[in-house]
């Protein structure tokens, strides 16, 4: 679609004068602001020092008490992804810059023609928890209490519905009963579906700690052996989809040993029996537990005698969990276990979801879910009413909106029309991508509300409104222990970016809907909400911060982080539950009978394998925000596919080659990486790949679009899939400090460099002959190429001066020179002659040694040279490492790493 002026990097430099209060402000020289990390679902306090040239200095917060000053990878790399070079500056219309007046006319009008047209029902808005808790409460308002349509859902119910709808059944409400500090006061850990050292570093860190410092015990639960792993003292790789099954058995062996609490059950719970019957059926023994979950029975044996054995456990689940057809059963079936033996909102005891997103959890809070309408409140007669009445709202929605997967099938087959995405890109992360990309484009009406200038959603939008981003925009955030914290502005709106909340304000008014919408700021919304959760609850409704519903202007900017719930008078409350007090009717929780495992994941000749799905350590969804950071894209820079070493003998997939993964949905291409931690006829590619940074490597096209019934969250962890080689005449990568794009590439995956841009890529041999191919792609006059045809090798270079501008190297196996000398070549102004008569070889004169894949990003640390220093100092610990390298030392989040190397070498001591 092309563009009219003015360009969004020219317009960087517009006015960034404030025109909202509390948004974009510009701190002053020297301050340092407390903020919140925008990544996952932990919720770690930042500290952001702005230079005064649109950058900042990231330390993390040392009195937050998420992470009492620590950060991961990705926390600590924030600095680096505040340019404004992919930003999204200027609203566009129909293909055309434009201002802001005409494109909320233009939103309202053509909303309002949607209804007129079809009726409010034909309306969707998509939200994200990456919206602060303030856009979400004002998308939601406007959606279910004044257009009237129900249909607002958000990338959440990708991420933890199924613990929402397992705490609702078991609970009554959508609480979490534990806090953070239960982790380090357990004596036994059990980490459930959660890769914890990549997805939640902070929190697994302070497992490790603890564990090191207490003898805690670890098990991870998961059908990979991940990363996560590396920290464990015991690891059960179940069979995918048997999670139920497993802690059914524990709910027996409980029962069977006595070790169950009958006090707390009788005085607290309901439905025990009937639970305990159908996890009878469901695992009769130790022998048809084996067999149902592939595991071993002693090791069943272990983990069921160390739960029973002590008190205070706390489990946490995350993804691998709640992303199944059977979420919210297994949700409920680990919570069976912890209610019938009373761990539960007590000191070190109980069940934690770890949220995936930054903001799940306040999303929840306001109604963001299709079936939630406001304040954690239903679609019942009474809450209905009370929302209208609280809202003064002409058009409250009937009954419960389109879920997420739903939604867009709703889309495609036309019943929606239009639709309003906020903060999320649904075209790379839904299941089915490929069907949600056709689907958006069928829509009358596509309002995308964005940061980035170009990812595969906003690009088909009819109209792009430009968003604030983080360390612009202004309000608050909840993280998975309940705690809500302030997510604060420190450097001014670029261009016309708006916070979300305000362009959803300017469109309510131009519906003449004005009245509902007189926010002036974030700090407005948020009184408004605090005093909705507290209108007539009488404490039967679990979400009331209306202790905080008075705070001045002032005080909301300074509010300290506090956790829910939080009533007039009262105090922040740390755990629920240790005494019953559910929410209820009978003030008591709810065993829930579980259903044997469904076959959603189910196996056939024509798709042999299970596709798992996930993300990576140092990346972040579509990478539209951690893609700009080079350091983290050092440790992973492609799309990959991990499979168990004796089904890529049995199909001829080599390490480094690549391979087509097809399902009934969708195929993609991506680079083999063989790895005994996958279970045998199972395959993991991770999430975060899409159009803008790959050729094929759109993970959710392969995904199934199967969900959990009561939750309405997708399988994304099990779909049917088969996996074969795909051929290709020649592996490359080139090195560059512009972008470039040569022509004809069969494969291609783009990441950030310190100097510039990296390709990896592969290609069919080229028509022209690859001195041509090769001359094409590097278009300079101070070029030098070589060439041997009859190893396949061919590699080119452009110096400008002598300093070098861009390198390629083609082969015929992926088996290249590693590219870190070459890297390491962009930081010299001048290459030396020798250097330049090796230049071209990809290795140095001297034979430096590789570095090896990098493990540490804070210190650009690469394995091998941790497996060498190791072994010529005789480390044989992670500290030893640390000295030595400096490896582990910053964020943590290698750790894991380095200890699985040392282990493998045989020169760690267990922690
Ligand atoms: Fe951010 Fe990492 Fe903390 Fe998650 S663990 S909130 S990604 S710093």
């Amino acid at each position: 679609m092309a563009l009219a002026s003015p360009s969004p990097r020219a317009s960087s430099t517009l006015s960034r004068t404030p025109t909202v209060r509390g948004e974009g402000i510009s701190a002053p020289p020297g301050a340092t602001i407390r903020t919140t990390c925008p990544y996952c679902g932990v919720g770690c306090g930042v500290l952001a020092a702005p230079d005064g040239k649109g950058g900042a200095a990231i330390k993390g917060d040392p009195e937050h008490p998420a992470n009492f000053g620590r950060l991961c990878s990705k926390g600590s790399a924030l600095g680096e992804t505040l340019g404004l070079d992919t930003r999204l500056l200027h609203p566009i219309v129909d293909g055309a810059y434009t201002n802001w007046a005409y494109a909320l006319d233009q939103v309202a009008k053509r909303l309002q023609a949607v209804k007129a047209a079809h009726g409010p029902g034909a309306i969707s808005f998509y939200l994200s928890g990456q919206l602060l808790t303030e856009d979400y409460y004002v998308a939601n308002k406007l959606a279910k209490g004044y257009i009237g349509t129900p249909h607002v859902d958000t990338n959440s119910r990708l991420c933890m519905a199924s613990s929402v709808a397992g705490h609702r059944r078991a609970f009554g409400a959508d609480v979490v009963p534990q806090c953070y500090e239960d982790l380090e006061i357990a004596d036994l850990v059990v980490l459930a579906g959660s890769n914890a050292a990549w997805c939640h570093p902070v929190l697994y860190q302070r497992i490790q700690v603890a564990r090191g410092e207490r003898g805690m015990r670890v098990i991870n639960i998961d059908p990979r052996r991940t990363a996560t792993c590396e920290g464990g003292d015991l690891h059960l790789p179940l069979r995918p989809g048997t999670d139920g099954i497993l802690w059914s058995g524990l709910l027996v062996w409980l029962s069977e040993r006595r070790e169950i609490d009958p006090g707390y059950i009788e005085a607290n719970t309901r439905g025990f029996a009937w639970a305990l019957r159908r996890a009878h059926r469901l695992a009769p023994s130790l022998d048809a537990i084996g067999r149902a979950t592939g595991l071993d029975r002693q090791a069943v044996a272990t983990f069921y005698n160390w739960f029973s054995a002590t008190p205070r456990v706390v489990t946490c689940y995350s993804q691998g969990v709640n992303q199944s057809a059977q979420g919210t059963d297994k949700v409920n079936a680990i919570i069976n276990c912890h209610l019938a033996t009373g761990r539960i909102g007590k000191p070190g005891a109980g069940a934690l979801s770890f949220t995936g997103q930054p903001n799940a959890m306040g999303g929840r809070e306001v109604g963001g879910l299709a079936n939630m309408l406001a304040a954690h409140m239903g679609f019942s007669d009474a809450d209905r009413d009370r929302v209208r009445r609280f809202w003064n709202a002409p058009n409250l929605a009937a009954g419960e909106g389109l879920k997420a997967v739903q939604m867009f099938d709703a889309i495609a087959d036309g019943r929606i029309k239009g639709l309003w995405v906020m903060g999320t890109n649904p075209a790379v992360s839904l299941p089915r991508a490929d069907a949600v990309r056709d689907a958006l484009a069928k829509l009358d009406l596509l309002v995308v509300s964005e940061n980035v200038a170009g990812n595969d959603t906003v690009q088909n939008a009819h109209i792009r409104l430009p968003a604030a981003a983080w360390g612009e925009k202004d309000g608050t955030v909840t993280n998975s222990e309940r705690r809500i914290s302030r997510q604060r502005a420190f450097l001014p709106l670029p261009g016309s970016a708006r916070p979300d909340w305000w362009m959803l304000c300017e469109v309510a008014r131009r519906m003449s809907y004005g009245e509902g919408f007189a926010f002036r700021s974030a700090a407005d919304i948020f009184a408004e909400h605090a005093r909705l959760s507290g209108f007539e609850n009488e404490g039967g409704r679990a979400f009331d911060i209306s202790g905080v519903a008075s705070l001045s202007g002032d005080e909301f900017n300074a509010l300290e982080p506090f956790q829910w719930p939080l009533r007039p008078g009262g105090k922040p409350v740390e755990r629920l539950f240790a005494n019953g007090g559910f929410f209820t009717r009978d003030g008591k929780a709810r065993f829930v009978a579980i259903a044997p495992p469904c076959v959603a994941s189910s196996t056939s000749r024509d798709w042999p394998f299970v596709l798992n799905t996930g993300r990576v350590r140092d990346q972040w969804h579509t990478m539209t925000r951690t893609g700009l950071s080079p350091r983290l894209s050092t440790h992973i820079a492609e799309p990959y596919v991990e499979v168990h070493p004796d089904d890529a003998t049995r199909l001829g997939l080599e390490q480094g080659t690549l391979a087509k993964v097809t399902s009934d949905h969708g195929a993609a291409i991506l680079r083999v990486l063989i790895n005994r931690g996958q279970q045998p006829g199972t395959l993991f590619g991770p999430i975060h790949w899409s159009g803008q940074n790959s050729s094929a490597g759109r993970i959710g096209a392969l995904v199934q679009p199967a969900t959990d019934p009561f939750s309405g969250q997708p399988e994304a962890k099990a779909t049917p899939v088969r996996i074969a080689p795909h051929p290709v005449a020649a592996f490359g990568f080139l090195l560059s400090r512009q972008p470039l794009q040569p022509a004809g590439l069969a494969y291609w995956a783009h990441a950030h460099a310190p100097f510039g841009h990296m390709l990896n890529f592969a290609l069919d041999a080229p028509r022209d002959g690859w001195q041509a191919w090769l001359r094409a792609a590097l278009p300079n006059d101070n070029y030098m190429s070589l060439h041997d045809d009859a190893t396949g090798t061919h590699r080119a270079a452009v110096l400008r001066e002598a300093s070098l501008e861009a390198v390629v190297l083609v082969g015929p196996s992926p088996k290249l020179p590693p590219p870190d000398w070459l890297k390491s070549l962009f930081d010299q102004t001048t290459l030396s002659l020798g250097t330049r008569r090796h230049l071209l070889s990809g290795m140095p004169s001297d034979g430096a040694t590789d570095e090896g894949p990098v493990v540490c990003v804070c210190f650009q640390v690469g394995a091998k040279r941790i497996e060498k220093t190791a072994a010529e100092a005789g480390c044989c610990s992670m500290e030893g490492v640390g000295r030595k390298l400096g490896a582990g030392t910053n964020c943590g989040s290698c750790i894991p790493e380095i200890r699985r190397i040392l282990a493998e070498k045989g020169m760690v001591r267990k922690p």
